[in-house]
């Protein structure tokens, strides 16, 4: 999906559908409980999640920046179309200037790599850096679930393939209009990029929702692939509220279109951007 591009200090962004992610609709958690994740199971509607994985091409001054880069060949067929879609906008991959990356995980980063080759020829990667401290470092993998160590190996082959091409991004500005945001909980590093300035920004918050609509009405909802479930409450709670506040446009990895915030009963919901 190519959509109109929006425009926001000078960056046109677009989407860049990389596929349908599926998967059981039991890894649904819920911050409340088991009686409450059931009615979140239920309330889904479904026996299967099925939500876009995106990633992100911003054109600027400085030429070409993506957010995130989507899972490459990695995970199969029904996805790894974001680099048909950069071509269909026009985007070679060595246009790209730098990718900043919202957190190590492959649908996220799997794209930066070809096999044994890095995808990008001239690409720099931008990485949160607590993300890159964190999953840089092998002493912590055994403190991670064994389902949720594939980031250590990202980390490692990113470092070994981009060698020198790596940069650590700390909270705030990383690029003209480009701030990073931590929203920790998904992983330690989890990192939105709000681009614009205060008249109109966008904000892409990566994986702060899977479940757009239904998390946003109630952000205590989550899913297993939250690395601390407790802190993604907290982070989500607190991004749809500066949201809301702030009247910024969002997307992420996980969202349909670009959307609005507004406050709604305890929580939140989602309109259509335009
Ligand atoms: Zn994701």
């Amino acid at each position: 999906m190519n959509a109109q591009p929006l425009s926001f200090a000078g960056y046109e962004v677009i989407t860049l559908l990389d596929g349908i992610f599926e998967a059981p609709a039991d890894i649904i958690v819920h911050e409340r409980g088991e009686a409450a994740r059931t009615a979140a199971i239920a309330r889904l509607g479904q026996e299967k999640i099925r939500i876009d994985v995106n990633c992100f091409a911003l054109h600027g001054a400085g030429g070409i920046t993506l957010v995130d880069a989507g899972t490459g060949k990695a995970w199969g067929p029904a996805l790894g179309h974001a680099r048909a879609a950069m071509a269909d906008a026009g985007i070679a991959r060595q246009d790209v200037g730098r990718i900043l990356i919202t957190h190590l995980h492959g649908d996220h980063a799997l794209g930066l790599f070809d096999g044994e080759e890095p995808w990008f020829p001239t690409a720099e990667i931008i990485v949160p850096e607590a993300d890159l401290r964190f999953y840089g470092d092998e002493t912590h993998r055994a403190a991670v679930p064994e389902n949720k160590r594939g980031a250590f190996d990202i980390a490692a082959k990113l470092q070994r393939l981009y060698a020198g091409r790596v940069r650590s991004a700390a909270p705030g500005p990383v690029l003209p209009e480009i701030e990073l945001i931590p929203l920790p909980g998904h992983s330690f590093g989890h990192s939105g990029y709000l681009i614009g300035d205060e008249e109109r920004a966008l904000l892409l918050w990566g994986d702060a929702l899977h479940l757009a609509d239904q998390q946003a009405e109630d952000p205590e909802t989550g899913i297993l692939y939250d690395l601390d479930a407790a802190q993604a409450v907290a982070s989500r709670r607190d991004i749809l509220a500066r949201a809301a506040d702030a009247g910024w446009v969002v997307s992420g990895g996980h969202v349909t279109g670009f959307r609005k915030v507004r406050r709604q009963g305890s929580g939140f919901a989602l309109e259509p951007a335009a």
